[in-house]
């Protein structure tokens, strides 16, 4: 059993479009590799920044991802692996890929699927986040007695219509 830490950017999309891993923000991997009959086993967890937006009132919203997974890359045949590994030994190269080890494994995929699936499908600012106001938009959270006099522009004209019945030729501009 072999373990390995490693920092990688993100490869970019990591995400769903509401939250998300910017691009090129760093995830940290931990992984426990251990040998088994029919290739390696990889556990491991991921941590990397969230960026993303409360579907309720719009406000950026930034989280940490904890992320665990477990896949189990099978041996290529025995020639390949030989060639691969005689490629490699370019460490500058393998800074910038996900390639872990010169013949291991690429984890892309694997993180992507992880991360996609620890994501909240609907993330909020906060549990209780009350939205934005449907009449003018302005973010309720910032302003909890925010309300308007008139909600509804069919009780305005509802308004109207009562006064004018009330007191006919009142000035129709004047208001309450
Ligand atoms: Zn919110
Ligand atoms: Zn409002």
């Amino acid at each position: 059993m072999k373990k390995v830490s490693r920092s990688v950017p993100s490869p970019g999309d990591l995400g769903i479009e509401v939250i998300k891993v910017p691009d090129g923000a760093t995830v940290e991997l931990d992984l426990r590799l251990e040998s088994v009959m029919e290739g390696v086993l990889v556990t491991g967890t991921a941590e990397a920044p969230l960026t993303g937006e409360c579907v309720r009132c719009l406000e950026p919203i930034e989280r940490e991802l904890e992320t665990d997974f477990q896949e189990l890359f099978s041996y290529p045949d025995a020639d390949t692996r030989t060639a691969r590994r005689d490629e490699a030994g370019d460490d500058a190269e393998e800074e910038d890929t996900l390639f872990l080890e010169a013949d291991l494994f690429d984890l892309e995929p694997v993180l992507r699927d992880a991360v996609v699936l620890a994501l909240p499908l609907q993330p909020v600012c906060r549990d209780d986040c009350p939205g934005l106001c449907s009449e003018c938009g302005a973010r309720l959270a910032d302003d909890p007695d925010h309300h308007h006099e008139v909600t509804d522009i069919r009780w305005a004209a509802l308004q109207d219509f009562q006064k004018s019945g009330a007191d006919q030729g009142a000035d129709e501009n004047q208001e309450k």
